[in-house]
């Protein structure tokens, strides 16, 4: 059987791998023209971390981890005035946490990719057409493939999900909100960070900084947008918004460049997560969104348990239908709870952040982390 993933990101290469293990011919098509190795800081919890756990792959997130002490909110000034443990967060976790710039946990699935996964960068999917028991695709080097299961791991913007099952606005829930990361150096103010993950937030918008090795600093933003449109000069629409927030962060704005990564926070809701041969994986057709957190480590869910029912199923169709009623209630929930989390994430008054402030402080008191359940914990049960 031959399996044609277009998308060598986080779901792609986990389904790559664990379809070559069933069997599988496996052919990944990936449109940037190599690895990207930047993004932005990840809490890896859940699903995800069992499926590196099944893949074999802690000991390498082990290796990748960024030891941090704590995630503290600064006020304007940079002084300390809530925060939580990582230890509190990773306890709530039964120890399995890692923290990781997104780009690093790709790298580790592509070096566990087994040689015979065939991976073509610099090149995407233009045309595909279905038939009964196979798939036709023209690649946009005019190359044609025929497989018998084509897989849309390309993310929230999937191109694959736009040519087999219609226009990205009619599944794209928006959250009235804008995020946006890069990654810079400034030695200087990264030891202002004191090793920590700093975050600052006021009414409608928060920001936070994570010390990365070198002089690094990744640099992470959202705000509340009521416009779904984004902006045509990213970095000046951070420098209008973030400009006056106070602590470094005007200094952080001066070193935004161009590779910033800024899109809008959605979630995608589909009522079919596959028609005839081709089906969708991660982020393509269940983006759960930075509010509800843990969107790679559900990708790696999805994907390992969409290969798992292909193998179990006596038919691709059997398997397909198995994986979307295994997966889909979860991410249900888990889109619930980020839309109902997002005032903890971008609090829209400044009493929703007095609030957080005080719960945090009270979840550090001896016995008390359980307080913290609820927003750290939720949904986060593995589908695996
Ligand atoms: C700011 C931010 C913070 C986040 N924090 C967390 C967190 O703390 N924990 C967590 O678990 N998740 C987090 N996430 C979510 C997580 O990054 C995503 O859910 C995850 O990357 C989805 O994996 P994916 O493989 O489905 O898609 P992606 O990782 O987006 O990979 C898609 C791949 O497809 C490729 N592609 C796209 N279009 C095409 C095309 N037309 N043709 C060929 N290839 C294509 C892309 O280049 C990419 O390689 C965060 C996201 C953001 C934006």
């Amino acid at each position: 059987m031959k399996a044609l993933i277009c998308g060598a990101g986080i779901a792609g290469l986990t389904l790559a791998w664990r379809l070559e293990r069933a069997g599988w011919q496996v052919t990944i098509i990936e449109r940037a023209p190599g690895p990207r190795n930047a993004g932005y800081m990840i809490d890896f919890y859940g699903s995800g971390y069992d499926v590196a756990e099944l893949m074999g792959l802690l000991p390498q997130l082990q290796v990748i981890h960024h030891a941090i002490p704590e995630l503290a909110y600064v006020d304007h000034n940079g002084r300390r005035v809530a925060g939580i443990s990582y230890a509190t967060f990773s306890q709530i976790q039964r120890g399995r946490l890692h923290n990781m710039m997104r780009g690093e946990l790709e790298q580790v699935l592509l070096e566990a990719l087994p040689p015979a996964v065939e991976l073509r960068y610099g090149r995407s999917i233009e045309a595909v057409e279905l038939h009964d028991s196979h798939v036709e695709v023209l690649l946009t080097d005019g190359v044609r493939e025929r497989a018998d299961l084509l897989v849309g791991a390309d993310g929230i913007h999937s191109r694959v999900r736009t040519l087999v099952f219609g226009a990205e606005q009619r599944f794209m829930r928006d959250l009235g909100a804008h995020t946006a990361a890069y990654i810079f150096a400034d030695p200087a103010l990264r030891q202002q960070l004191e090793g920590r993950f700093k975050m600052i937030s006021s009414p409608g918008r928060e920001a936070g900084f994570y010390p990365l090795p070198n002089g690094q600093i990744a640099a992470f933003f959202v705000h509340r947008a009521a416009s779904a449109v984004l902006p045509a000069v990213p970095g000046a629409e951070l420098a209008r918004v973030y400009s006056d927030l106070g602590w470094i962060v005007p200094e952080a704005l001066r070193h935004c460049g161009e590779s910033i990564y800024y899109d809008r926070v959605a979630q995608i809701e589909m009522p079919h997560w596959s028609q005839g041969r081709v089906v969708l994986v991660g982020d393509a057709c269940q983006a759960v969104s930075l509010l509800a957190g843990q969107g790679a480590s559900m990708a790696m869910g999805g994907a390992y348990v969409l290969a798992q029912m292909l193998a179990e199923h006596p038919t691709v169709e059997a398997g397909l239908a198995g994986y979307e009623a295994r997966i889909k209630p979860a991410i249900r929930r888990k889109q619930a709870i980020g839309r109902r989390t997002a005032s903890w994430i971008v609090p829209r008054h400044q009493w929703h952040i007095a609030a957080r402030n005080r719960l945090l402080q009270l979840g550090q008191l001896p016995g008390l982390a359980w307080l913290l359940r609820p927003v750290l914990a939720a949904g986060s049960e593995s589908v695996v």
